[in-house]
């Protein structure tokens, strides 16, 4: 059975080299924010600048790996039933909610929700970088780089499924930023094998 992450929360947990972490989208329409942390050296994060740079591609899928900061793979995506993620943004905070949504009594967002729940790993706010996040549909005009957030293309039940190439703590939400989600939040689902 996989664990349920509740609508605009998160979790962490460590995941071994070998396992495979799969994230599962069971509503469809829902985001979730991927980070990874080198556990014995927690100041190895994975890096969308690495591991765009690599690619020479910033939309990711299947066959792609995901890098750290120091240039060693972190994850392999391994499955892919979706094919449209982003790894531009970075989690959605107090602070997107008050400049992009006006919001006076702001949610703390993915941000906040991966902050408290990587705290006992000794993870503190600044050290988080922008996240891979799941299902996230953001369309880049490739002239001027304008970008949208477009409603996730992913259906009930569709997943995406990483490697670990190295022992991890993870970090994982079901986003709370309206925009991501289409309107409405709702749960993810994750497991490992
Ligand atoms: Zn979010």
């Amino acid at each position: 059975m996989p664990h349920e992450i509740a609508p605009r929360s998160g979790v962490a947990f460590t995941l071994d080299r070998g396992q495979r972490l799969t994230i599962i989208d069971p509503q469809g329409e829902q985001v979730a924010d991927l980070l990874a942390f080198n556990r014995a050296d927690v100041r190895e994060v994975i890096s969308a600048g690495r591991t765009f740079d690599y690619a020479s591609k910033i939309f990711l899928t299947a066959g792609d790996p995901l890098y750290s900061n120091r240039s060693n793979i972190m994850l392999d995506i391994v499955e892919d039933s979706v094919g449209r993620h982003d790894f531009l943004l970075t989690p959605c905070s107090k602070d997107t909610f008050r400049i992009i949504y006006g919001d006076s009594d702001p949610h703390q967002g993915c941000f906040g929700n991966l902050a408290q729940a990587l705290a006992p790993y000794a993870i503190e706010e600044d050290m988080i970088p922008a996240a891979f996040n799941c299902f996230m549909n953001v369309q880049v005009d490739g002239t001027s780089g304008a970008i949208s957030v477009d409603p996730p293309l992913s259906k009930a039940g569709d997943r995406i499924v990483f490697e670990a190439r190295m022992d991890l703590i993870i970090g994982l939400t079901a986003c709370s930023a309206l925009q991501s989600n289409n309107g409405s939040f709702k749960p993810i689902h994750w497991q490992v094998d």
